[in-house]
C-alpha cells in the first residue's frame, strides 16, 4: 500500500498513482499539524479497520503497518529495526512491529519526514493475527491514552453465525463507540456513518472491477505489484471518503481504457510488452526492494493476475460490501471476513478459484520470514492447490521490511526456475 514518493521513484506513474500519492501525503501532513489544529487520531490496524466509524467522529486513522512499509520503501526500516533489536526485541518478531517501535523510539517521525502525533486512542480490532495484540500491548506501555479492543471471532469453519455477528455488534455498541465518543467529544451519529458506508460500497464496486479486469488476456493490471497501489486508499485511511470514491472511479476508468486497447499492465519500466506468464501470488510483498522485486517478474513477462495480499483489508471480490442499511452489522461482517481471519481451507479454496477463474499458470508463494499469520501452513496450501488445479507451485522467501532478508540472486534464481517449470509443463501439454 505504498504511495509513489519513495525509492521506486523511477516507476512509471499512472494518473491514479499520482492522485493516490497526493491523498496519502495530505493525510500525513494533516496528522503532522494535529498539535496545532487539535485533530485527534486513532491508531488501528489494516485488517478489520473501522475507518468509517472512526471518521464519523472526525477522528483520523493512523495505521502502523502502513507507516512501517512506507518507511521501508524510503530506506528507513533497517535503522528502526536495529533500534528495536537493541531494546531486546528478537530477530524473529514481525518486522512491522520492530520498524514501528524503532520509529517511535526515534522521535515518531513518519515516512514523509513529518512527526506523527501520539495516539489519542489505541483501537485494536483483533482479526486473526496474535501479533496485533502483542504490538498494542507494547504501545500501551509507551503512551498514556485509552485502549479498546474489539474481539473478532475467528472463522474457524468458514461461516459467520448470527451469534458471532451479535457478539461483535455488541462490542461496537458497548465498548468501541463509547470510547470514540469520549475521545472525540462527539455523539455517535448513525446517519453520518450510513453516508460513509454508502460511499465505501461505491468505491468497493470500482475496486472489484479493477481486480477482475485481470481475467482479460492480456491482463491490463498487475494484481500484486500494481495491486498494492490500488488497495492503498481503501485499506488505509480513506474508506468512506469522497476522495476514495473519486480515486476508484478514476482508477477504474484508466484500467478499463487499458483493457479496451488490449494493453498489458504498467511495470517499473513502462507498459509490459508481452504477457508470457499469468501467476497467482500468496503472501505480502517485500517492501525494501520493491522495485527490484517487481522488475524480476516484469522482465520475464510474468503478470500477477490475482493475489491474496490485496485482500488483507477486505475480501470484496467475494461479494462483501459495506451496507449503509445495516451499519454495525456490516462492520462486524467486514472484520470477520478479512483474509487474516479466514481458515486455511478457505484460503486454499480462494487460491484454487483464482487459478481457475483467472486462468493462471500456477501459484507462487512469497513466504515472509517474520509473518506467522501468512506463513503458517503455506507449504500445505501450495501442495493442496497443486493437487486441486494440476498447475505447478513455486516458493520464494523474503521479508516485509527487513532488508537483511532480501536475497535478490536467490529469489531471481528460484523465480526463473519456476517459470521454466511452467514452460516445460506447457510444452508437455502440447506435445
Ligand atoms: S505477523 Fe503478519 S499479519 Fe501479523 S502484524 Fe505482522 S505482518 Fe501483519
Amino acid at each position: 500500500m505504498p504511495d509513489v514518493s519513495d525509492r521506486t521513484a523511477a516507476v512509471h506513474k499512472e494518473d491514479s498513482q499520482v492522485r493516490q500519492k497526493n491523498m496519502i501525503a495530505a493525510h500525513y501532513a494533516r496528522l503532522a499539524r494535529a498539535p496545532e489544529t487539535g485533530d485527534k487520531n486513532v491508531y488501528t490496524f489494516v485488517p478489520g479497520n473501522l475507518t468509517e466509524l472512526i471518521r464519523s467522529f472526525d477522528l483520523l486513522p493512523v495505521l502502523p503497518e502502513i507507516n512501517a512499509l512506507q518507511s521501508a520503501m524510503r530506506g528507513k526500516s533497517r535503522d528502526y529495526i536495529a533500534v528495536a533489536e537493541k531494546l531486546g526485541h528478537s530477530e524473529d518478531v514481525c518486522t512491522y512491529v520492530k520498524c514501528d517501535l524503532g520509529m517511535m523510539k526515534s522521535g515518531n517521525v513518519g515516512p514523509t519526514g513529518e512527526r506523527l502525533p501520539p495516539p489519542d486512542l489505541l483501537l485494536l480490532s483483533y482479526t486473526g493475527c496474535f501479533t496485533f495484540m502483542k504490538w498494542f500491548e507494547i504501545l500501551r506501555e509507551e503512551y498514556t491514552c485509552p485502549v479498546v479492543m474489539l474481539h473478532v471471532p475467528y472463522q474457524g469453519d468458514g461461516t459467520i453465525t448470527d451469534s458471532m455477528r451479535r457478539y461483535v455488534v455488541d462490542q461496537l455498541r458497548d465498548k468501541v463507540i463509547p470510547a470514540l465518543e469520549s475521545v472525540s467529544g462527539r455523539r455517535y451519529d448513525e446517519a453520518r456513518l450510513r453516508e460513509m458506508l454508502a460511499r465505501s460500497a461505491r468505491a468497493e464496486d470500482d475496486l472489484v472491477a479493477v481486480l477482475n479486469s485481470a481475467r482479460q488476456k492480456p491482463s491490463p493490471i498487475d494484481a500484486y505489484f500494481g495491486g498494492v497501489y490500488y488497495i492503498g486508499p481503501i485499506f488505509s485511511a480513506f474508506r468512506g471518503t469522497v476522495e476514495a470514491v473519486d480515486y476508484y472511479r478514476a482508477l477504474r476508468g484508466e484500467v478499463e481504457e487499458r483493457g479496451r486497447q488490449g494493453l498489458g499492465p504498467i511495470t517499473p519500466d513502462g507498459p509490459m510488452a508481452r504477457e508470457r506468464f499469468r501467476l497467482v501470488v500468496e503472501g505480502p510483498p517485500n517492501w525494501t526492494s520493491f522495485r527490484e522485486f517487481w522488475k524480476m517478474f516484469a522482465d520475464e513477462g510474468a503478470v500477477v493476475v490475482a493475489s491474496t495480499y490485496t485482500k488483507v483489508g477486505g475480501v470484496y471480490d467475494l461479494g462483501f460490501r459495506h451496507d449503509p442499511d445495516r451499519p454495525l452489522e456490516s462492520l462486524a461482517e467486514y472484520c470477520m471476513g478479512c483474509y487474516t481471519n479466514l481458515s486455511l481451507p478457505r484460503r486454499v479454496e480462494m487460491l484454487v478459484n483464482y487459478i481457475n477463474d483467472f486462468d493462471a499458470d500456477g501459484l507462487l508463494i512469497n513466504s515472509i520470514k517474520s509473518c506467522n499469520s501468512f506463513s503458517a501452513g503455506q507449504l500445505m496450501m501450495l501442495r493442496e492447490v497443486e493437487r486441486l488445479t494440476g498447475r505447478p507451485g513455486g516458493f520464494i522467501e523474503s521479508d516485509l521490511v527487513d532488508p537483511r532478508y532480501f536475497s535478490a540472486a536467490n529469489i531471481k534464481n528460484r523465480l526463473e526456475s519456476y517459470l521454466q517449470m511452467i514452460e516445460q509443463k506447457r510444452a508437455g501439454k502440447t506435445a
